[in-house]
């Protein structure tokens, strides 16, 4: 079930992720930006591990993504910091008092956590940002979800559509953040963020049994 167990779970395989993935991140991140993304986010997710073994035994979930928010946004510098601690803190409002997440919870947690990066940074679908990894894994998790699906079938469709969504940036131009500097030339390039969106999002559904 979808417990405190699989949110510090899923924290922990995202870590692990974004470590392996950090050169191809920071790659990404210097085709069309700074070259940092990688570096950023892995500083974060390993700032967090050992503040996940800190908390009680029976954690919530809420408990869980509240404290990967806080220390995102105090130890990850650049734009990704703030928006996926606002993502993760608008998760955990979200579904505050749940000890299991069930279908609908999945969804909310999901829905909430776009908005949060929606509202952090004002991008729209389709500016090449994380915001287009993360709309269709919304969107795919709540069709799932009517279709009658399982919490980890729904955790699975939404990586999946992270994923393809990552990679329907690399045809774009970008209109917010770093790449937007670029014009024409970001256009062949995957958004960086996108990707570890997709990363992070995998995380979820693999560590879901
Ligand atoms: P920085 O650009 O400050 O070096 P990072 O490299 O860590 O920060 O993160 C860059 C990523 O942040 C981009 O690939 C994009 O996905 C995301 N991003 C930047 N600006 C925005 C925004 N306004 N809204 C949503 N995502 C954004
Ligand atoms: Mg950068
Ligand atoms: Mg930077």
């Amino acid at each position: 079930s979808l417990g405190g167990d699989w949110a510090r779970a899923w924290i922990t395989l995202s870590a692990q992720k974004i470590s392996e993935h950090r050169a191809a991140l920071n790659t990404l991140d210097r085709d069309i930006g700074d070259g940092d993304h990688g570096e950023n986010l892995d500083r974060g997710f390993q700032a967090v591990l050992p503040q996940l073994d800190a908390l009680p035994a029976d954690a919530t979930p809420a408990d869980v993504f509240k404290l990967v928010a806080t220390t995102l946004i105090s130890t990850v510098g650049g734009a990704a910091g703030p928006l996926y601690g606002t993502a993760f803190l608008k998760g955990s409002v979200r579904i505050a008092g749940l000890t299991v997440l069930d279908g609908q919870a999945i969804v909310d947690l999901l829905a909430a956590a776009r908005d949060g990066v929606v509202l952090r940074g004002k991008a729209e679908a389709g500016d090449k940002t994380m915001v287009d990894a993360w709309t269709p894994a919304v969107d795919a998790a709540a069709r799932s979800h009517a279709s009658g699906a399982t919490p980890t079938a729904i955790l699975i469709a939404a990586a999946d559509a992270a994923s393809a969504g990552a990679l329907d940036t690399e045809s774009w131009i970008a209109r917010k953040g770093r790449a937007s500097y670029l014009g024409e030339r970001a256009i062949g390039h995957r958004d960086p963020g996108a990707e570890s969106s997709a990363l992070i999002l995998h995380a979820a559904a693999e560590s879901a049994n």
